[in-house]
């Protein structure tokens, strides 16, 4: 092997999560060291500056001054970009915040939130937040996408391994159904259960006993822990390609169809049930203009109605 990789990492407005998740990889991390050169690092290294690098791994989505200051630094420091986790690649958890003011997040964080003391709103070396949260793509551009919230670690492995071995990522475009170990069956379930409603069945899918399950139009970059543990996916690594990238499918719809075709329930009860609940559902991406431009039209709306009039 040659000489080593150059890593820079960074962090933008995240949880921290998916740099923990690097640390997941365990003992298969010193297969990695062997060839990388960790450089910058938020978590494990006390460099402030930008290295010269082959390689930087960014997670986060951008809401402030910082974060662009941030993502651009990265761009110009390292040859290649991977957009790290699902709120770099699609804005994540924070992008549901598309659908409140800053006032009203600020207020809910800090003005009147029972855990906190004092109820002082941050302000001196605070960056204010930008009105939306957006995807690190739209702002710098970006070579590979890795997302998942976090990733699974053995996906991160690979493609830490696919940069340095030079080849693309095993990573296929598969669902999350493909690791789920329960069966899809026709049943006569009549209606959309909620999630605390009963205890499921072990075996069978979520879909097939009434209960909304986003696993088949979430891309697999989790191994599925959740259906397999007796939890609902909802969908925190991101709609797959074809959800994405074909304007008339939507996860709504998809869900509908599949949920009416395993069972009795009316494909506009299931549509329905996934409105209400928007913010569970489409939380992960709602940032990126891809979802935003899907009939999805309660998001739309929202979101229109903030940049209008600043109400939800
Ligand atoms: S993708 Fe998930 S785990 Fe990663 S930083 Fe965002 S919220 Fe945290
Ligand atoms: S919809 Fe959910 S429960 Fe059903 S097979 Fe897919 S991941 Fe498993
Ligand atoms: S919510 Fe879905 S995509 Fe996220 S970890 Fe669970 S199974 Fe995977």
């Amino acid at each position: 092997m040659g000489s080593k990789v150059r890593l820079n990492t960074d962090w933008l407005s995240d949880c921290g999560g998916c740099h923990i998740a690097i640390v997941d990889i365990h003992e298969r991390i010193l297969e990695l060291l062997g060839a990388i050169e960790l450089q910058r690092c938020p978590v494990l290294t006390d460099i402030k500056g930008y290295p010269d690098a082959d390689l930087g791994l960014v997670s986060g989505a951008i809401r402030t001054e910082h974060d662009r200051h941030s993502a651009e630094a990265m761009r110009k420091s390292c040859k290649r970009i991977i957009a790290f986790g699902t709120c770099a690649v699609y804005g994540g958890v924070p992008g549901a915040g598309s659908v409140h003011t800053r006032e009203q997040i600020l207020d809910y964080a800090y003005g009147h939130n029972p855990t906190t003391e004092g109820h002082t709103l941050p302000a001196d070396g605070v960056d204010s937040l930008e009105k939306l949260v957006t995807p690190i793509d739209e702002v710098i551009e970006v070579d590979l996408y890795l997302p998942g919230c976090p990733p699974h670690p053995a996906f991160i492995f690979d493609a830490l391994l696919a940069v340095i071995e030079g080849r693309p990522p095993k990573a296929k475009d598969e669902t999350v159904c493909a690791r789920c170990h329960r069966r899809m069956e026709r049943t006569e379930v009549s209606h959309v259960l909620a999630n605390h409603d009963g205890i499921a069945n072990r075996t069978q899918c979520f879909l097939s006993q009434g209960y909304v399950c986003l696993g088949s139009v979430t891309l697999d970059r989790c191994m599925a822990p959740c259906p397999n543990n007796g939890v609902v996916c909802t969908g925190c690594a991101g709609p797959t390609m074809q959800v994405l990238t074909e304007p008339n499918r939507d996860i709504r719809t998809e869900v509908g169809d599949r949920m009416a075709a395993l069972t009795k329930i009316p494909r506009k009860e299931v549509i329905e049930s996934i409105e209400r609940a928007a913010k569970t559902h489409y939380a992960y991406a709602m940032a990126t203009e891809m979802i935003g431009k899907k009939p999805t039209f309660l998001i739309e709306k929202w979101v229109a109605a903030i940049e209008e009039e600043g109400q939800p």
